[in-house]
């Protein structure tokens, strides 16, 4: 981590700020109904945490967890499912939660993956995204702060799996 040349960019107040209003918007949403939200390991995990807290609505949750195979840093396009959800979801509410959408190769993927099995509502909550990079059309119902073309890590984002206990986000050079 010390050797690693990073800069702040999202500074903890302004996440726990950001974090409280989604909360609150989700819970006007769904209001009336029963929501289960869906956890995208591992980078998901410290945003929801915080987000369902934020929730004056009641929640279940669950998790799945992915993989994308390629070249390097970028995922090239073949995603995998390595965990699904252990919970039936045909006729819910479901709001996936997703640290950050890039290319749109995962979340399409998921999205796709779940609507299969009919549940009644299907949205996305993505804490970052980097509108400029998608290789597939793709939109997040709610979105946390958008980011330009940059490396982030920090709130559960990691680089090769360092930094993801950090409470603020970082652009890493
Ligand atoms: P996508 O399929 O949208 O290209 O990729 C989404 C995944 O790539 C994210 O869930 C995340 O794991 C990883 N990713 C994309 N951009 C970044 C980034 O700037 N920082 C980190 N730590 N991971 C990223
Ligand atoms: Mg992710
Ligand atoms: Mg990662």
């Amino acid at each position: 981590m010390e050797s690693m040349n990073k800069s702040i960019f999202i500074p903890r107040e302004t996440i726990e700020k950001r974090v409280k209003e989604l909360g609150e918007q989700i819970s006007r949403d769904y209001a009336e109904s029963e929501l289960i939200i869906v956890g995208v390991l591992k980078g998901a995990f410290i945003f929801m945490a915080d987000l369902i807290r934020a929730l004056s609505i009641p929640c279940r949750v669950d998790f799945a967890r992915l993989a994308s195979y390629g070249s390097g840093a970028a995922s090239s396009g073949k995603v995998i499912m390595t965990k699904d959800i252990e919970t039936s979801i045909r006729g819910r509410d479901i709001l996936i939660v997703e640290d950050i959408v890039d290319t749109g190769l995962t979340l399409k993927f998921l999205v796709d993956w779940f609507r299969e099995r009919n549940p009644r509502s299907l949205k996305v909550c993505a804490f970052l995204d980097k509108q400029g990079r998608r290789k597939v059309p793709f939109e997040a119902d709610y979105v946390g702060f958008s980011v330009d073309d940059a490396f982030v890590i920090g709130y559960g984002l990691d680089f090769d799996e360092k930094g993801r206990f950090l409470p603020d986000v970082y652009i890493v050079e």
